[in-house]
């Protein structure tokens, strides 16, 4: 089966709304006509809106970053589900390791949330990885299979196959030390047997499975060269319209 790849940026706490929209715009130029891959970007929830409006009609999807699991309420500070795709949003990246690290979100949590986004009809990305040390220690694929079962408990097969999951070794994020294609083959092989496990053969050929973590124009080609490799998630080098557009190409 053919996957469709998912390149996808995360510009996380960065740029102004100014800056976003020039570079939303360029993207929207520079990757027009390119269809046999699926762009996405994922700006700050407060230009979400403003950078859907910009990519609008275009071959760029736009995600956010994180989400709240409730509909509505007093839940002061959050955004719903409902909101995110009221405004143009996709996508939602889920478990990203800033957010499991730095704020503590178990996988409990992105579970909720999972559930939350699929039932709203958005697109989950699932984010999963291993800390050095748990590489040190031999425990990647043990991680890896705890923060799977946890995030994705309870999800149907039907709507498993609509996920997409980031392998994204922590000790690769914004590092500069990118996995070697074999290490990126080797996990996200090991993730698409335990989809099949818990699921099975035809949910696991579906699901996409992004690898994350110092991925640029340069190595690029390499990753999304192995067969379990189904896109990318861009930190750092899709902020600027070249680079990322280099990812975009070599898929
Ligand atoms: C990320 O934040 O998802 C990421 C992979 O960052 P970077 O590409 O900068 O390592």
């Amino acid at each position: 089966m053919t996957r469709r790849l998912l390149i996808a940026g995360n510009w996380k706490m960065n740029l102004s709304l100014a800056a976003s929209l020039e570079l939303a715009e360029g993207l929207k130029k520079a990757a027009a006509g390119i269809n046999n891959v699926d762009i996405a970007v994922c700006p700050p929830s407060v230009y979400v809106q403003p950078v859907a409006a910009a990519l609008k009609g275009s071959n760029i999807g736009v995600g956010a970053q994180n989400v709240y699991f409730e509909k509505e309420g007093a839940f002061t500070g959050e955004i719903s589900v409902g909101m995110l795709k009221d405004v143009g949003c996709q996508y939602v990246i889920l478990g990203h390791s800033e957010r499991r690290h730095i704020l503590g979100e178990s996988s409990e949590i992105v579970n909720v949330k999972t559930h939350a986004v699929l039932a709203a009809g958005l697109i989950p990305i699932v984010c999963v990885g291993e800390l050095l040390k748990e590489r040190e220690a031999g425990t990647t694929e043990l991680v890896i299979r705890k923060q799977f079962d946890g995030s994705f408990s309870g999800v149907a097969a039907d709507d498993m196959k609509k996920c997409v999951i980031a392998y994204e070794p922590v000790w690769a994020i914004g590092t500069g030390k990118v996995a070697t294609p074999e290490q990126a083959e080797e996990v996200h092989a090991a993730i698409r047997k335990m989809i099949e496990k818990n699921y099975n053969k035809e949910v696991a050929e579906s699901v996409r499975i992004q690898y994350g973590g110092s991925v640029n124009d340069k190595n690029a080609k390499e990753i999304l060269a192995k067969p379990n490799v189904d896109g990318a998630l861009v930190g750092g080098a899709s902020l600027k319209v070249d680079p990322f557009l280099g990812i975009i190409k070599s898929a």
